[in-house]
C-alpha cells in the first residue's frame, strides 16, 4: 500500500548525513509513483511533488544535520496542507437548530453516518433530530429508525408517501417545536449523479436552508469519489465532505485529492460500521497515518527543536576522523537523552546510523545511567586517550562507578571497536571528501 511504499522511500533517505539533489529527485519520483498508484488525482500529485521538491532542494535542507528527516517533515507538512491543513469544524447556526443536510450516492454511507453524527452530537450534550428523507430505497426509513432507537435519538418520519421536501420542512419545524438543536436530514442517493436526484436535493436545500451540506463519499472508490464530489459541489454548494470506509483497504486517493479538487474540507472520517466509528477529520493525523510514522514524526520535531546542529556536525566530523572521545560520547548521550527512546533515536541520527558499532553499545535507557557512571569515573586523560586505560585503571573505574570490571571492560571494548570501525570508514570516505565539515 501507499504507506509501505512511502516508508521504503524514506528509510533510504533517513539515515543519510548528506542528501544530494539526485537523491531528492529519485525519492520524489518514487513518491509520485506511490501517490498515483494510490489513486490520487494526477494533477494533485504533480503539484504536490513540485512543492515538496522546491522546499527540499533548498540549501538549508541539504546542509542541515539531518536532511533525510527534514525532507520527511516537509512531506508530512505538505500532505497535511493537501488535506486542508487544520481541522474543519462543523458549522453552527446562530440561532438553533443547526440544520445539516446529507448528500451522496447510494451506498456511500449517508444513513449510517447520519446516525453516527447524531451520536457524536449527543455526546457533546446536544439534542439532535434525525429526519428520514429517503423515501425511495426500501427499508431506508426503518434503517434510520433502528439507528435512532439504538442511540435514543428521535427520528422524524412521514412515511414514503410524502415528498422529501415536505418531510425536511416539517422535520425542521418539529425540531423547533421540541427545542432540539441539531437537525440531520438523511436523503436519498442514486447509483450515479443524475438530474432528478440533484433537483430534489436543490429543492430540499432551498426549503430548509441548511447550515451544513455534507457530502458523504466512499473512500474506497478513490478518484471516483473525488469526481462525484466535484459534480455535487458544482450544483449544491457543499460545505464539507465525510469520508467513509476508511477502515477498509483504501488506497488513500480520495482523502488526498478531495480537498484539492473541490476546495471542500473533509470534516469527518468514518472508520467502521459501528455507531461510534465516526470522528472529526484531523489532516495532520491522517498525514502521519498515511506516512505510517507517527512516532518518527514526533521524534523529528523534537530532534529539530533540541539537537544543537553545530554541535552535532562537529560530532560527526570527529566520528569520521576517529577523534571521538569518551567526553564526546557523554555529550552525545546528553543530547540523545533529551529526546526519548534511545534505540529509535540512534537509528535516526546519521552519524550513529553509519557507525554501526554504536548500535552494538546497546544503550537502553536503564543501561545508559551505568554507562554514564563509568565514563564519569574516568580521569580527564583517560577519557581523551582510552588506550591508556589498563587493568588497574579499569578496576578503579569499576569501583568508583559502582559497576563491575566486566561492565567496564565491555564498554571500553565496544568503544574501541567503534573507533576502529570509524577509522576504516573515514579512510574509505577520505577520497570522496566525506570528512569535510560543511559551512
Ligand atoms: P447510504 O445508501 O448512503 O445511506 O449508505 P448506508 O448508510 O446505508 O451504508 C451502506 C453500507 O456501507 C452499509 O452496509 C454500512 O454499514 C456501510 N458503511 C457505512 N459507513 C461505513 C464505514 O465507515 N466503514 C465500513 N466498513 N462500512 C460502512
Ligand atoms: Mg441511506
Amino acid at each position: 500500500g501507499l504507506t509501505g511504499r512511502l516508508q521504503s522511500v524514506f528509510s533510504k533517505l533517513r539515515g543519510k548525513g548528506k542528501v544530494s539533489e539526485d537523491d531528492v529527485n529519485e525519492a520524489m519520483r518514487e513518491v509520485r509513483l506511490a501517490l498515483l498508484e494510490a489513486d490520487v488525482n494526477f494533477k494533485v500529485v504533480k503539484d504536490f511533488v513540485a512543492k515538496v521538491k522546491e522546499k527540499a532542494i533548498g540549501k538549508e535542507v541539504m546542509e542541515s544535520f539531518t536532511p533525510g528527516m527534514v525532507i520527511i517533515d516537509i512531506v508530512n507538512k505538505e500532505l497535511t496542507e493537501l488535506m486542508g491543513g487544520t481541522q474543519a469544524k462543523l458549522a453552527k447556526a446562530n440561532k438553533p437548530p443547526t440544520v445539516i443536510m446529507m448528500a451522496g450516492l447510494q451506498g456511500a454511507g449517508k444513513t449510517t453516518t447520519s446516525g453516527k453524527l447524531a451520536k457524536l452530537l449527543q455526546k457533546g450534550n446536544h439534542r439532535p433530530l434525525l429526519v428520514a428523507g429517503d423515501i425511495y430505497r426500501p427499508a431506508a426509513i426503518k434503517q434510520l429508525e433502528v439507528l435512532g432507537e439504538q442511540i435514543k435519538v428521535p427520528v422524524f418520519s412521514l412515511g414514503d408517501k410524502v415528498s422529501p421536501v415536505e418531510i425536511a420542512k416539517q422535520g425542521l419545524q418539529h425540531a423547533k417545536d421540541n427545542n432540539l438543536d441539531y437537525v440531520i436530514i438523511d436523503t436519498a442517493g442514486r447509483l450515479h449523479v443524475d438530474e432528478e436526484l440533484m433537483e430534489e436535493l436543490k429543492q430540499i436545500h432551498a426549503t430548509v436552508k441548511p447550515d451544513e451540506v455534507l457530502l458523504v463519499v466512499d473512500a474506497m472508490t478513490g478518484q471516483d469519489a473525488v469526481n462525484v464530489a466535484d459534480s455535487f459541489n458544482k450544483q449544491l454548494d457543499l460545505s464539507g465532505v465525510v469520508l467513509t470506509k476508511l477502515d477498509g483497504d483504501t488506497r488513500g486517493g480520495a482523502a488526498l485529492s478531495v480537498k484539492a479538487v473541490t476546495g471542500c474540507p473533509i470534516k469527518f472520517a468514518a472508520l467502521g460500521e459501528k455507531i461510534d466509528a465516526l470522528e472529526p477529520f484531523h489532516p495532520e493525523r491522517m498525514a502521519s497515518r498515511i506516512l505510517g510514522m507517527g512516532d518518527m514524526l514526533s521524534l523529528i520535531e523534537k530532534a529539530q527543536a533540541n539537537i544543537d546542529a553545530d554541535k552535532a556536525k562537529e560530532m560527526e566530523r570527529k566520528m569520521r576522523n576517529a577523534e571521538f572521545t569518551f567526553d564526546d560520547f557523554l555529550e552525545q548521550m546528553d543530547q540523545v537523552k533529551k529526546l526519548g527512546p534511545i534505540d529509535q533515536i540512534l537509528d535516526m541520527l546519521p552519524g550513529m546510523n553509519k557507525a554501526k558499532g554504536m548500535k552494538d553499545l546497546k544503550v537502553d535507557d536503564k543501561q545508559m545511567g551505568r554507562v554514564e557512571a563509568i565514563v564519569k569515573s574516568m580521569t580527564k586523560k583517560e577519557k581523551s586517550q582510552p588506550e591508556i586505560i589498563n587493568h588497574n585503571r579499569r578496576k578503579r573505574i569499576a569501583a568508583g562507578s559502582g559497576t563491575s570490571l566486566a561492565e567496564v571492560n565491555r564498554l571500553i571494548k565496544q568503544f574501541d571497536d567503534m573507533r576502529r570501525m570509524m577509522k576504516q570508514f573515514s579512510g574509505m570516505m577520505g577520497g570522496m571528501g566525506g570528512g569535510k565539515a560543511s559551512k
